[in-house]
């Protein structure tokens, strides 16, 4: 639809005809713009935040757009600091609030050299002030892409976004193929906007993502983490996964997990992903804390499996098999998603405890309990539970274990030892050599 970018025509909506409210609005958002407005600048609410608005929910951030200067809005705010190189913004801080105000900004190739773009098609600066019609258009989805007035409280839109959000339509500004190929990393927030908001993707901004997919190998690792985390940890997990699956996207991002996927016929391993996901959703739906590390265990764990079978298949012995497999997913997928060690590394604890939940030895019992990844790993067996009732009596022994006093289950375990030398029940230890490949097997 370049039509919409060469002559956007603005239709106004009333402050009558829409349910953006100042009351819903931080009120140092509303500060900001109100001084702006004040000293004869155009000021609006825009992005997400309107966006959010209209569909009744709670934005967490508040975005400002403006035809001053980052200069001039300096001079405004006492509390201001300027940032980017790229592209100069002004962020005015209170407290641990940061209201972050742009200037209208072009995409167009004005030939000024401050715009280039990389021969795929791929945007590496944008550097032009422009209109607000201009900054209407360079933005992605025309949900993203309305203006909340300070001045008359009406909501602008120029890209025809005021009905796509009524009709819950994620719909790209202009060529979707040619916004894609500027930006790859646009095809995951049509996913994860979609997902978030409940909306479906336009037939034709969907269209070219399965095409597409492999350009996100070009897109900076460290934001694929980001975008990672916005995906899974923000209450919307399922939605996500199943959004990635659905458009093609999964095995651009997670290559080794969507083959882990595809080769398990029982589809045991995709439960076991959805029901970790889910999970994660539940958790953030009571406030409870999630955790990168956790997260990319479950997201990881078919192809830690999967390579894990493979090692044990070639001879290996399981607790060797368990670290290379561990080490060797880890490192395959930093090529796409830059895990931070920080979270790469409890991810493998969690994996390398799961075989020792079914071992029963007095000793190694307390020290399992006394672990600091314990309580992880547990629940991480605890959701391996969806994928194979086989860990049901594990998950059963483990939670009454935390619960027990230390000297009743000292008492119960050697109960068991007086049966068996090693401590390990018999059916444990049958169990036990088999552990490499029944995770396998998941
Ligand atoms: P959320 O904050 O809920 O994740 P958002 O739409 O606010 O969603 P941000 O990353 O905060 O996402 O971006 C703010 C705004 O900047 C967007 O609403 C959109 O208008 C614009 N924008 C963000 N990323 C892009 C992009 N890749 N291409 C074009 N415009 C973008
Ligand atoms: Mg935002």
């Amino acid at each position: 639809m370049p039509a919409i970018q060469a002559n956007p025509i603005l239709r106004l909506i009333p402050r009558e005809e829409h349910n953006v409210s100042r009351k819903d609005i931080s009120p140092n958002a509303l500060r900001v713009l109100y001084r702006l407005r004040d000293a004869g600048f155009g000021a609006f609410l825009v992005g997400g935040a309107v966006r959010d608005l209209l569909v009744g929910g709670h934005p967490k951030d508040f975005d400002v757009a403006t035809d001053a200067t980052p200069e001039q809005v300096k001079q405004l705010f006492r509390n201001c600091r300027l940032i980017g190189r790229r592209f100069r913004l002004a962020h005015v801080v209170f407290g641990r609030e940061i209201i972050e105000v742009a200037t209208f900004r072009a995409n167009a190739d004005d030939g000024s050299g401050d715009r280039e773009t990389h021969e795929g098609g791929r945007v590496l600066r944008d550097n032009v002030f422009g209109s607000v019609e201009d900054d209407a258009v360079r933005r992605d989805f025309t949900a993203n892409a309305l203006y909340y007035a300070i001045e008359d409280f009406s909501v602008r839109d120029y890209v025809g976004g005021f009905e796509d959000v009524r009709d819950r339509l994620m719909r790209l500004i202009g060529d979707p193929e040619t916004r894609y190929r500027e930006d790859p990393v646009r095809m995951l927030r049509a996913v994860r906007l979609a997902a978030k908001l409940d909306f479906q993707i336009e037939s034709a901004t969907a269209e070219p993502i399965p095409r597409l997919a492999h350009l996100l190998s070009e897109a900076a690792p460290a934001r694929l983490f980001e975008e990672c985390l916005k995906m899974f940890l923000t209450g919307h997990a399922v939605a996500s996964f199943e959004g990635l699956e659905r458009h093609g996207l999964l095995a651009a991002l997670f290559p080794e997990t969507a083959a882990a996927l595809a080769s398990n016929r029982s589809g045991a391993l995709r439960r076991m992903l959805v029901a970790g996901l889910s999970g994660t959703d539940a958790r953030v739906e009571r406030d409870e804390p999630v955790s990168p590390a956790f997260l990319f265990a479950v997201l990881l764990w078919p192809a830690y499996c999967r390579s894990l079978a493979q090692l044990q298949h070639g001879g290996m012995h399981v607790t060797e098999a368990e670290r290379r497999a561990a080490d060797r997913v880890t490192v395959h997928q930093l090529n796409t998603v830059a895990l931070p060690r920080r979270f790469s590394l409890p991810m493998q604890e969690i994996w390398l405890l799961q075989s020792r939940f079914s071992l029963r030895q007095r000793k190694r019992v307390f020290r399992l309990l006394s672990h600091p990844r314990f309580r992880a790993a547990f629940d991480f067996l605890s959701v391996r539970l969806a994928a194979s009732n086989e860990h049901a009596d594990d998950v059963e022994f483990w939670r009454e274990a935390q619960q027990q006093p230390g000297d009743v289950l000292a008492a119960q375990l050697d109960g068991h030892s007086a049966h068996d030398e090693s401590g390990e029940a018999p059916r444990r230890r049958r169990r036990r050599r088999r552990s490499g490949s029944a995770a396998a097997g998941e």
